[in-house]
Parts: structure tokens; C-alpha cells; sequence
């Protein structure tokens, strides 16, 4: 191979390798704020079907702590959120009350306080087009009433 050779395929790999992400990859940005009566902003949250990652950030709107009024944002199939927010409780706040290394999560945020905000990007291989997708608040006594869906596709 001449150098000008080698110098050509670098120079291709370069290429590459700075324009791939932006033609393959799109990362779709959602939000959603929660407030202190204890209620989501949205009841429902579309991810388009073209995105490849989800970025989705969540606010709290309120002024109460994590403690008395925390609130966090779970993706679960609709079919287990109930067993993942019973399960979610007895782990505690120090686990964001989320079950430890469970599977059936999907994605979540931590659990936040008045004021505070935060993310959790995870890729749309975890999700089905067309599948059946709640997302809820996972603090005790809340996912009764903080929960909505979320479709893909
Ligand atoms: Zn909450």
C-alpha cells in the first residue's frame, strides 16, 4: 500500500466516524414536570419512531423536599407497573424506591425535591413499537395517581 494510499483510508475512516452518529442516531428529548399535589404535567408522552435514544428529563415544579413529596419518573411495561411500584417501596429512597437491578424497569430518574431536576437517556431497542408503556412516580402513595403512557412507534 503507497502512503497516499493509507493516508486516503484514514482520512475515509475519519469520515466515517464523525458522520455515522449524526445519520444514524437521534436522540429524541422528553420532559415532564411534577408538582407538589402530586401530579405529572402530561397524562401521555410519544416517542416518534424514527429516534434511536430517549433523553427524558423530569422537574419538580414544587417547593417540598424528596422526603415528604418526592417524585421520580419509571418506564415499565403497563403489564408489571403495579408489581414494580409495590416492590419499588420497600427499597427504600436510597434506591430512588426502585427495585434493585430489576429488569422489568425499563428506565428512571432518581427521586427528586422541589426545585431540583433530573435525566435518564436510555436506547429505543427497550422498547416495542406499539407496545404498552407506563410511566409513573414510583414514592409511596403516588403511583395511583402519577403515572401515564408512553408510546413508541
Ligand atoms: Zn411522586
Amino acid at each position: 500500500m503507497t502512503i497516499s494510499k493509507i493516508l486516503a483510508s484514514t482520512v475515509l475512516l475519519g469520515a466515517l466516524s464523525v458522520f455515522a452518529p449524526l445519520t444514524y442516531a437521534k436522540t429524541c428529548e422528553l420532559s415532564i414536570e411534577g408538582n407538589d399535589a402530586m401530579q405529572f404535567n402530561h397524562p401521555t408522552l410519544a416517542v416518534a419512531a424514527d429516534c434511536t435514544e430517549v433523553k427524558l428529563t423530569l422537574k419538580h415544579s414544587g417547593k417540598l423536599p424528596a422526603q415528604a413529596m418526592g417524585h421520580n419518573w419509571v418506564l415499565t411495561e403497563t403489564s408489571v407497573f403495579q408489581a414494580v411500584a409495590t416492590a419499588g417501596m420497600s427499597a427504600g429512597l436510597p434506591n430512588n424506591y426502585v427495585p434493585k437491578d430489576d429488569a422489568r424497569v425499563i428506565a428512571h430518574t432518581k427521586v427528586i425535591g422541589g426545585g431540583q431536576s433530573d435525566s435518564v437517556t436510555f436506547p429505543v431497542s427497550k422498547l416495542k413499537k406499539g407496545g404498552d408503556y407506563t410511566f409513573f412516580c414510583s414514592f409511596p402513595g403516588h403511583w395511583s395517581v402519577m403515572k401515564g403512557k408512553l408510546t413508541f412507534g
